[in-house]
């Protein structure tokens, strides 16, 4: 986790005020688990759900201001737009091209990206130490996919295929990074034989979340036995992909452990000390059993 020195840390009231906004925002754990957190590291503050719709993004970010929050995480569909409202981006979210945390220093906003960083540390503890030489299908051209992307492009992979709804955006996103791994985008309707070769499969697409679980990203018969495969989806815990996978004798991995540790990096800008990140997982745990 990024280090960050405790006098960076500046509270314009008593009480630090987090959030998260998006749209739709109502299924979201991140309150329960930032929550958890602020009382586990003994931080007096709130983390709310801030439903806001497109066309209010502008606003909300000056509000953040206004209000004086500390920071807030940003999610579907606003990871994008978000970028051209803050003072300034992350180096690594600029490459990214996406921002999930906001951090407000004295009135100066600065974006960071921490999906992918999170996503590939709990891959590589949770079901695939060695992603060198690896063989990986990425579902998904979104503000999720690239961050994730960019990060397994630092792992050395043997090749990466991108595959898309809109396969422009894949194909682009494959050129983008020519440079950074040996990288191919792809149709949905000729993704077959790239997803038929995989060693991971990686689920970034919306296919599967709450409500829409019974949905698949991709057909059954596509996915190849005994591979691993990842959906970065975490409610419900294990999606209909995860479900069908593993019955193909596949290793699977769901979104859990990236959520817990995207939002361990980012209250860990927030706070400036280490995340508790044993108690933001149990809290969201618990919260599916509610
Ligand atoms: P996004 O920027 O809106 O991208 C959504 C992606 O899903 C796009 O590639 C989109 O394709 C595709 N998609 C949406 N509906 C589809 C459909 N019906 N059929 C095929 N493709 C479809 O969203 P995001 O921020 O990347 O998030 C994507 C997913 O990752 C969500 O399920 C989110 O919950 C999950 N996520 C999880 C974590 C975590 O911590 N575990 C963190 C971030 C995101 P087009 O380009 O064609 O529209």
């Amino acid at each position: 986790m990024k280090s960050i020195q405790q006098s960076e840390v500046r509270m314009t009231s008593g009480a630090m005020l987090l959030g998260v906004m998006g749209d739709p925002i109502i299924h979201t754990k991140s309150p329960i688990m930032h929550n958890a957190a602020l009382k586990s590291l003994g931080i007096e503050g709130n983390y709310v759900p801030l439903h806001i719709k497109p066309e209010g993004l502008e606003k909300a970010i000056q509000a953040i201001l206004t209000l004086g929050f500390r920071g807030v995480n940003v999610t579907i569909p606003h990871k994008v737009e978000v970028m051209n409202y803050l003072d300034h981006i992350d180096e690594g979210a600029a490459k990214v091209g996406a921002v999930n945390t906001i951090v407000n220093n004295n009135g100066v906003l600065t974006g960071y990206n921490t999906d992918g960083i999170g996503y590939v540390r709990s891959l590589k503890e949770e079901v695939c130490p060695e992603l060198r030489g690896k063989n990986i299908v990425v579902l998904g051209a979104g503000g999720a996919a690239r961050g994730i992307i960019h990060a397994l492009t630092a792992e050395q992979p043997g090749q990466i295929s991108v595959v898309n709804r809109t396969a422009s955006k894949a194909i682009e996103l494959a050129q983008e990074w020519s440079s950074l791994a040996n990288m191919q985008g792809f149709s949905q309707a000729e993704a077959q034989a790239a997803v038929h070769s995989a060693d991971i499969l990686i689920n970034t697409t919306s296919v599967g979340m709450h409500p829409n679980i019974g949905q698949l990203p991709v057909p059954e018969e596509w996915v190849p036995e005994g591979i691993v495969v990842s959906d970065l989806i975490y409610n419900p815990l294990m999606t209909e992909l995860l479900h069908v996978s593993a019955r193909k004798g596949c290793s699977t991995h769901g979104g859990l452990g990236m959520f817990v540790n995207q939002g361990a990096y980012a209250l860990e800008y927030w706070t400036g000390v280490a995340a508790p990140v044993a108690e933001m997982r149990e809290a969201v745990l618990q919260s599916f059993k509610l």
